[in-house]
């Protein structure tokens, strides 16, 4: 299939922002990747094309009934000039699970993998290189049919746009204050928790800001129908580390399979931490701080990697985690993921492609 793939180059390359500038999804590379899906033709015609607007009818189905899907993660440029995709087979994996979720075709894995590469090729000049810079690659798929039944689409687009990103942390990895999440869920199993699809963080935007509002970064999040399992940090997985064991909630079928969750536990394995996958309430995180033995607290996501947590605030009952510092194995997590994915250090899984 991709082996038809046509490149229209762009005759007027955009101007790069400098690093300092870049922040996170401002700015786009000169192309993009698009390939078209019809019923009973399947995917065709892949095009990298100069980065611009699609044009869709306004009936299109993915204005109406939210059939869509997306992934993200990055690339980045080692000092010596290779360019690093961290660990994309399971990204484009979770992204079929997705479509199958959301009744959406399923791509050929092989031909995501080129399109990213070509694309990549293509735009390479824009991957930064300022340390904790990367290049951030959002693969999504869209309904596209005019037709404003309630059915799946027969026509979509696959569709790849990458944004250079600055350093998510500019002075040290900090810790930020969460608030437990007691009214809103973001989800529950048998909904569509476990995809990657646009009508869950458009759910979990009102306590979002209603936690911003109220002086908290972001929302911790609970199980849907007992209001008391936790479930993920804004759009992060989460980890705690009581009395030297990682724990972190087991995927339930409303919980998002982070490739950076996955990536954690396999290095925690390899160091010989136990880490324990199973359902955390939040009374038994608050009781086990009054014991004195939650040590760390920390969101694991493409963006930041590792967010630690400093405090958290549950029904007005304010949890102090490690002094509201930056615990020592989140640390080392952190300088060992950003490590392997800078290619600094070395790569003992394999997930650099
Ligand atoms: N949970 C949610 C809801 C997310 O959107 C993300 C970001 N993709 C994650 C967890 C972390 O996943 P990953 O490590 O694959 O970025």
């Amino acid at each position: 299939m991709l082996q038809s793939l046509e490149i229209e180059l762009t005759k007027t390359k955009k101007q790069q922002p400098p690093a300092e500038q870049l922040g996170f999804g401002n700015y786009y590379t000169d192309h993009m990747f698009i390939m078209n899906y019809e019923d009973g033709k399947g995917w065709n015609t892949p095009r990298i094309v100069p980065y611009q607007p699609i044009v869709l009818d306004p009936a299109a189905k993915v204005f109406h009934y939210g059939q869509t899907i997306f992934e993200g993660l990055k690339a980045y440029k080692t000092d010596d000039g290779r360019v690093l995709l961290f660990r994309p087979h399971k990204n484009i994996q979770r992204m079929n699970r997705s479509n199958e979720r959301l009744s959406v075709p399923e791509l050929i894995i092989d031909d995501a993998i080129e399109a990213l590469k070509q694309l990549l090729a293509v735009d390479q000049n824009w991957i930064p290189t300022a340390p904790g810079t990367s290049l951030y690659i959002r693969p999504f798929i869209i309904a596209t049919q005019p037709q404003l039944g309630v059915a799946p689409s027969t026509h979509y687009q696959f569709i790849i746009i990458m944004s250079p990103v600055g350093a998510y942390y500019t002075e040290g990895v900090n810790p930020v204050k969460i608030f437990v999440e007691s009214e809103y869920v973001r989800s529950v199993k048998g909904g569509v928790g476990e995809a990657k699809t646009a009508g869950n963080y458009a759910a979990g935007l009102k306590a979002q800001e209603i936690a911003k509002e109220k002086g908290y970064s972001q929302v911790l999040w609970l199980d849907g129908v007992h209001r008391k399992y936790i479930e993920e940090v804004g759009s992060m997985n989460v980890f705690f580390k009581i009395n030297g064991i990682v724990h972190t909630p087991a995927l339930n079928g409303s919980i998002l399979d982070g490739v950076t969750r996955n990536s954690i536990i396999q290095l925690l394995n390899h160091w010989n931490i136990t880490v324990e996958e199973r359902p955390i309430t939040i009374e038994e995180l608050y009781e086990a701080n009054r014991k004195g033995e939650l040590e760390e607290a920390f969101g694991t996501g493409t963006a930041a990697v590792i967010s630690p947590i400093g405090e958290l605030n549950w029904q007005g009952e304010v949890l102090v985690i490690n002094e509201g510092r930056t615990g020592e194995l989140s640390k080392k997590l952190y300088d060992t993921l950003t490590g392997i994915q800078m290619g600094k250090i070395a790569d003992p899984f394999g997930w650099m492609v």
